[in-house]
């Protein structure tokens, strides 16, 4: 099928063609569907890879709405944080000034994970040993450490996990 008119397909730079829905609805497609989070997926074995621009027109696909499930830092929560952060220097460090994590990884642990060495692989090469997750000091915050085999750590600050209150 030839299509006589692009911009009928595309409206304001949005996809406005609908293939995208019409495969997501048949089973069978590696097109996939995310209603709760307004994405479309390529999934085939245990990969999702999103989908940002429709494949037939171009144009922009629904918002995803990815970014509602995660907390708006706060500015004073921010403050605090990094005030915290900015003491420490290595692992011993991170337990005397932030207490127990909510979460600790040790890579060791899942030496034989596929899912996990391939989800750390580029820490992997620059050593990662082990990762600290902070979460219920904060409302808005979720606080990582890394810490590498030469003894370095790295601190990330990102906004916290609140997609299980409202996704029901
Ligand atoms: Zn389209």
């Amino acid at each position: 099928m030839l299509f006589d008119s692009f911009s009928k397909f595309r409206k304001w730079g949005m996809c406005n063609c609908n293939s995208m829905q019409q495969y997501a609805n048949d089973p069978a497609s590696p097109i996939k569907y995310d209603k709760d989070l307004n994405e479309y997926n390529i999934v085939y074995d245990n990969h999702h890879l999103i989908v940002y621009y429709c494949f037939f027109c171009g144009g922009n696909l629904s918002k995803s709405r990815r970014g509602e499930l995660f907390a708006k830092p706060s500015k004073i929560e921010l403050i605090k944080a990094r005030r915290l952060i900015g003491k420490i220097n290595n692992e011993r460090d991170i337990i005397e000034i932030m207490g127990p994590p909510d979460s600790k990884i040790s890579i060791a642990d899942f030496a034989d994970s596929d899912v996990i060495k391939n989800h750390f692989e580029n820490h992997f090469k620059r050593g990662l040993k082990s990762q600290y997750t902070y979460t219920s000091k904060w409302d808005t915050l979720k606080v990582d450490f890394e810490i590498y085999d030469d003894g370095t750590v790295h601190s990330s600050v990102s906004g916290k996990f609140i997609g299980e209150k409202e996704r029901k």
